[in-house]
């Protein structure tokens, strides 16, 4: 009996269906580098037939006609289903990228059912408002943006679809999700788990494939929104495409973001954050990394003392084992995207104080060792780029104004920390970082609140109730002036 997980159709329109061609996408585990899954690659025709079915759906059918609380409904089982059966779903993560189980349970899973609860809790607001105008009353109408497509990244699968799929569907919009090719098994499970929801046929239909699907996707003129979560090189060819028609684009990009300790900062609380919110976050392939750390110059040797050794003492290896902290890297190609970072580091002059290569034993897989680079300056390209691993800077500062410019001095702009035995204190420093996201005293991305990047890691916002408005459109209705009397 094989143990491959396989599927041979694909879902368009709430249906499994025959694909229209024959290639087929091979999973393959990044733990025993065996293939283990494998689905139809989507080509341009099942495009086709996916837009029409959302198109069709969302211009004449029932869901965006039902009323808000209606789709809730559906929408509150998606999320129930996903959570009664969360352990199952983080499983087939870590199945496709390795993600340790550590991480997979609340990161992967338990964060998606996060996404689908905030944008339900976003719901009960308002569909309509009337204002005073200037000449009259005014109803301001919101209606759902229309087909959006969306297109999702390998490294945390199930939260960045839920921050799509759920305010999508919640506004009355309906979806064609593109997953990456590395994780198609996860998205196909979601697939199952929407129709046995209720979910109308042609709302959802599901596509893996690579990024030339995606292409013919975004530029596709029946679709009116994408929503993407990838690389800054993908976003940007995405908004190129998107602007032929005037698509709308939202985009989650990359980061390389910096923990700010300060003078006072507890380091019991600081090394475990960062520790957190690098190689146990996925194993530092995760956008909000805490990629730089910037230290006081008075206090560098304690710190690289303490994150050495928390580093060092972290467990590598299976990540299907629950004590696992970091697992394998998701593809042969990252793993060695971070090596040739690694040796880039060691050339530029930054010195390795823990890690730096594969972990002994672990020579099947693609493992990389967590890895301190100290004495790094933010010129260096280990402090620019985005390495995605568990490789990590160590810079000084001897102000904290130059501890502000060197966070800000970076294309990125999305995720942060600041800490200090003072939160008023780490709080004003806070203010003054240009990313998306800062968290004091810890590392955290809180679904509650706007989650999006400034600069160079993206634009607009998702989760929260800015998360649900990015599916809507603003109608104006001008109604006459009262009569005066
Ligand atoms: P990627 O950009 O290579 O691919 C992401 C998705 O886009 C995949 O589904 C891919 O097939 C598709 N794609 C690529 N080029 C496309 C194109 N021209 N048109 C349409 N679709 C296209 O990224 P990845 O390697 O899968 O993911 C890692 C990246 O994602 C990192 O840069 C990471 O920082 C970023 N990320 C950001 C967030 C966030 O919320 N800001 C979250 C997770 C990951």
């Amino acid at each position: 009996m094989s143990d491959i997980v396989e599927h041979d159709t694909l879902f368009i329109a709430g249906q499994w269906v025959e694909p229209a061609g024959t290639e087929t996408i091979e999973v393959v585990s990044p733990v025993t580098e065996q293939v283990v899954g494998r689905v139809p690659h989507a080509t341009p025709a099942d495009v086709d037939k996916a837009v029409a079915a959302a198109r069709a759906a969302f211009d004449h059918g029932p869901w965006p006609r039902l009323s808000l609380v209606e789709r809730a409904e559906v929408v509150t089982r998606i999320k129930d289903a996903i959570a009664a059966r969360h352990r199952e779903l983080a499983e087939l993560v870590t199945l496709q990228n390795g993600s340790p189980m550590l991480f997979s349970v609340r990161g992967q899973a338990l964060s998606a059912v996060g996404a689908f609860a905030v944008a339900l809790a976003a719901e009960r607001f308002s569909q309509e408002d009337e204002r005073p105008g200037t000449g009259g009353p005014v109803l301001v109408r919101r209606e759902p943006v229309g087909v959006v497509a969306a297109i999702t990244p390998w490294n945390v699968p199930q939260l960045t679809i839920a921050g799509k799929l759920a305010p999508a569907l919640l506004a009355g919009c309906t979806v064609i999700l593109k997953p990456s090719p590395e994780t198609p098994l996860d998205a196909n499970w979601l697939a199952d788990v929407c129709a046995e929801a209720g979910l109308p046929d042609g709302v959802l239909s599901v596509l893996p494939a690579g990024r030339e699907t995606g292409a013919y996707l975004v530029a596709h003129p029946d679709v009116d929104k994408v929503a993407f979560t990838g690389s800054v090189a993908a976003g940007k060819a995405i908004m190129a495409a998107a602007a032929e028609n005037l698509t709308r684009v939202s985009l989650e990009l990359g980061g390389k973001s910096a923990a700010i300790l300060l003078d006072d900062a507890d380091l019991a609380v600081a090394v475990p954050a960062v520790v957190g919110g690098t190689c146990a976050a996925n194993s530092g392939q995760a956008c909000v990394a805490l990629t730089r750390v910037l230290v006081p110059a008075s206090r560098y040797d304690e710190v690289a003392t303490a994150l050495t050794g928390a580093f060092a003492g972290l467990k590598v290896g299976d990540p299907a084992d629950p004590t696992t902290v970091v697992g394998p890297m998701v593809t042969r190609q990252q793993q060695e995207r971070n090596l040739e970072y690694i040796r880039i580091g060691r050339e530029e002059g930054a010195k390795v104080l823990t890690g730096g290569g594969v972990p002994e034993g672990l020579s099947t897989g693609w493992y990389v060792s967590p890895t301190l680079f100290g004495d790094v300056t933010n010129d260096m390209r280990i402090a620019r780029e985005e390495i995605f691993g568990p490789v990590v800077c160590l810079l000084r500062y001897e102000t904290v104004d130059e501890a502000v410019a060197l966070a800000n001095d970076s294309a990125f702009g999305l995720s942060g920390a600041v800490f200090s035995a003072d939160p008023e204190r780490a709080t004003e420093v806070a203010r003054r970082v240009r990313t998306g996201t800062v968290t004091v005293n810890g590392f955290r991305l809180d679904l509650a609140a706007p989650f999006g990047g400034f600069k160079n890691s993206g634009i607009g916002r998702e989760f929260g109730p800015e998360g649900l408005a990015a599916y809507f459109e603003y109608q104006a209705v001008n109604l006459p002036a009262p009569n005066p009397s």
